[in-house]
Formats: C-alpha cells, structure tokens, sequence
C-alpha cells in the first residue's frame, strides 16, 4: 500500500466515531469522547465514540470500555501487526 493510501486510511479512521457496546435497530446513539492511547506507541487517539443509549447506561458498558482501552491500537500499530 502507498503512503499517500494509507494517510488517507489512517485519516478516516480518526475522523468517524468508532462505535463501542451494541445500538440497537432505531435506537438514539449516545455520542461521547473517551481520551484512548494506543498501547503500543502510548500515542493519544481523538475523536469521539459512540453507543446506544440503553446500553450506555450498563455496568457492562464501562467494563467493556475499560476492555477497550487496554487493548485499543491505533491504526498505523494496527496495520504494523498485521503485516507480521
Ligand atoms: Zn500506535
């Protein structure tokens, strides 16, 4: 892949939402900003996420985004491992 496709790649991935937990078919989508370091280069990842509103209330939720950011790598880690 070329640089200049893969900047463009790692670009969209920032500015869309990444959606955590389960939104249900018609169910208003709860947005929210969460700081996630990747945990491989500790760099910070903005942008915001996203949920639904019945399971954003859930202890489920704040573990599973707990999960979430013990594991998170950003995309430039992310494409770095799959190449191994
Ligand atoms: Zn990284």
């Amino acid at each position: 892949m070329s640089f200049f496709r893969r900047c463009f790649l790692y670009l969209d991935t920032i500015k869309k939402s990444m959606i955590i937990g389960r939104i249900l078919e018609g169910e208003k989508k709860i947005k929210f900003n969460e700081k996630i370091n990747c945990t491989n280069c500790k760099k910070l990842v903005p942008g915001g996420m996203q949920t639904g509103e019945s399971y954003h209330k859930t202890k489920l939720f704040e573990k599973d985004l707990e999960n979430f950011k013990k594991s998170y790598l950003c995309g430039m880690c992310r494409d770095k491992k799959r190449r191994k």
